[in-house]
């Protein structure tokens, strides 16, 4: 299965990897094992900026409130 290589240090996956949310749980579906895991917001802002973002920074760019 692909993952994303980031998940261990990610906030968002580590926060969220057991929740029931089904929003939240799309997202990791999607993005941290899934099709869109190189179009992650969260991973760009890690690339852009040496660190990473706030954890309640959703892999598509949005925020929730946290
Ligand atoms: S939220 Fe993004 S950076 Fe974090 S584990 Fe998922 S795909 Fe990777």
């Amino acid at each position: 299965m692909n993952k994303c290589e980031l998940f261990e240090k990610c906030g968002f996956f580590s926060r969220y990897r057991k929740t029931s949310n089904v929003a939240c749980r799309g997202f990791i579906a999607l993005y941290c094992k899934g099709p869109k895991l190189n179009e992650c917001k969260r991973k760009e802002y890690m690339q852009q900026h040496g660190q990473p973002p706030e954890d309640n920074m959703l892999p598509n760019g949005y925020l929730t409130s946290k």
